[in-house]
């Protein structure tokens, strides 16, 4: 049996699909303004799992994903500016342009994470047309008034606005929506913004109200009922989209179709750093190229998704990204360990752990205790290597951490000093010491610091230290080995 934790009904239900082996996903995609942060990939981190892990109990998984390349405002209130055309402005480009290389940008993150694609990926600024017919629809049935700037939803017009609040949710609310004066009520949403007068926007159509451009609820309604049907299966997003966004979907489809849109309703939690939650306008953000940049395998952040349940906020800091990243390695060696393994018959302490195992992920995705039994796994004495090969291999379908990728060559080592890491294009680390790689003056300059090390000489070995991390490169000792790691150079 399979539950998920339904936001709709505030608590863990049977997950029952509603064809038979069959699931259709929407998740809402990024606002392709800027590059994603870590704090929005660890939401596509968690919808990769909840996938795979319906794919495990097999389900084939219909995943329709938008991309916001218009619409989306830089206030909840459905005021401010278009956060493209601020991107655009700022960046002397073209609305389209930066719309294209944030949204190849984001595709990139996602393969580097071993994120899978989804079956549909849908732009905004291709479903105008669609867009404008389910505000007719709305228009027709009454819940739509025109103001200055634009074509609003009547909530109150609703028998039941806001069916996916809970009580934090009506209270966050009051901090989040400020009144545009001339709406009817608080909660009412633009379906449709005029252009500003005396102003071109890049992106703008015309429409039986006037020349503009949607507003940002509509665009999922449309996507996800017209890939999916109505109802669907499973809606999921940010924890953030529940009071606002998620609501007015639900809303729009109450209104149009007179029944609810997706029976269940997923959101995972933030990510947060030590000064509150990661994002772009507190300026405290990480990127993937970030961690490339410091030698961090954008797996290791996957890794550390696991680790934390998606309704659980989960912290990021350079030492938790270590972190993970030390224990990952840990797991690809123990994996590179195994692999070679002779087979043999499978015991039923194999099958025991496979079930526990499904147990776990079908628990509304309990990753972080599958995670801990895939540890006690490896180190189970009355599994044979091959039995613990072949369970990390089908662990790692939900995982996702590459295992099979992985190969650790470790003849290469030089006398196991030095691992040169550097992250490759599918993000995986790359160890095999390819001292070649190793600048000459560097590598001359860790060989002085091994003997001084060995001669237990340390205020040398430290200088020594400073002198390759201004070349570039990082230095760290664990146990018997020395752990180099290409950085960015530092300035002068
Ligand atoms: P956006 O591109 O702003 O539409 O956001 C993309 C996704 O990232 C949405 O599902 C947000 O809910 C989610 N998100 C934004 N900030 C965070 C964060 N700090 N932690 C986790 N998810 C986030
Ligand atoms: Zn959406």
């Amino acid at each position: 049996m399979i539950q998920f934790y339904n936001t709709l009904t505030k608590q863990k239900e049977k997950f029952e699909s509603i064809k038979p082996n069959e699931v259709g996903l929407y998740t809402c995609g990024p606002t392709v303004y800027w590059f994603a942060h870590v704090g929005n990939l660890r939401t596509y981190i968690f919808e990769d799992l909840l996938k795979r892990v319906l794919k495990l109990n097999g389900y084939e998984v219909k995943h329709v994903m938008n991309i916001t390349d218009v619409g989306h405002l830089t206030s909840d209130s459905d005021s401010g500016e278009d956060k493209l055309e601020k991107g655009a402005r700022q960046e002397q480009k073209s609305v389209w342009e930066i719309a294209e290389f944030y949204t190849s940008q984001f595709l990139k993150d996602l393969k580097l994470l071993n994120i899978e694609d989804s079956t549909i990926l849908v732009k905004a600024t291709d479903t105008i047309k669609e867009q404008i017919e389910l505000i007719k629809i709305l228009e027709q049935k009454g819940y739509t008034y025109i103001i200055t700037d634009g074509i609003y939803f009547d909530t109150s017009k609703l028998k039941k606005y806001g069916k996916l609040w809970g009580e934090k949710e009506k209270t966050e609310l009051r901090g989040r929506i400020e009144e545009v004066k001339e709406k009817k009520n608080p909660t009412d949403f633009a379906l449709w913004k005029f252009s500003p007068k005396n102003e071109k926007r890049q992106m703008e159509w015309v429409s039986p109200w006037g020349i503009g451009f949607p507003g940002w609820h509509t665009e999922c309604v449309v996507m996800s009922i017209e890939n999916l049907g109505i109802p669907f299966d499973i809606h999921c997003g940010g924890i953030d989209h529940v009071s606002i966004h998620h609501t007015n979907e639900i809303a729009q489809a109450d209104a149009a179709y007179a029944t609810i849109m997706s029976n269940y309703w997923m959101h995972g939690e933030f990510l947060n750093v030590k000064d509150g939650k990661m994002s772009k306008s507190l300026g405290n953000i990480t990127t993937i190229t970030d961690l490339k940049n410091k030698g961090i395998s954008p797996l290791a952040y996957r890794y550390q998704c696991l680790n934390t349940h998606y309704r659980q906020k989960m912290n990021f800091s350079d030492e938790s990204i270590e972190f993970s990243q030390n224990t990952l390695e840990k797991l690809y060696e123990k994996a590179s360990d195994l692999k070679e393994s002779a087979k043999t018959e499978l015991s039923n302490i194999f099958d025991e752990y496979k079930n526990k195992f499904l147990d776990f992920v079908n628990d509304d995705l309990n990753i972080p205790s599958a995670l801990a039994l895939c540890w006690e796994m490896i180190k189970d004495k009355n599994l044979t290597d091959f039995e613990k090969y072949s369970l990390l291999h089908e662990f790692d379908t939900v995982f996702g951490l590459r295992i099979k990728d992985v190969s650790i060559n470790k003849k290469s080592f030089v006398n196991k000093q030095f691992i040169l890491k550097s992250i490759d294009d599918i993000g995986l680390p790359i160890w095999s010491a390819e001292l070649s790689s190793i600048p000459s003056e560097v590598l001359k300059l860790i060989e002085e610091r091994v003997k001084a090390r060995n001669e237990k000489n340390w205020q040398i070995a430290d200088e020594l230290r400073d002198k390759i991390l201004n070349n570039g490169w990082s230095i760290e000792d664990n146990d018997n080995q020395t752990f180099i790691r290409q950085i960015k150079k530092r300035d002068a």
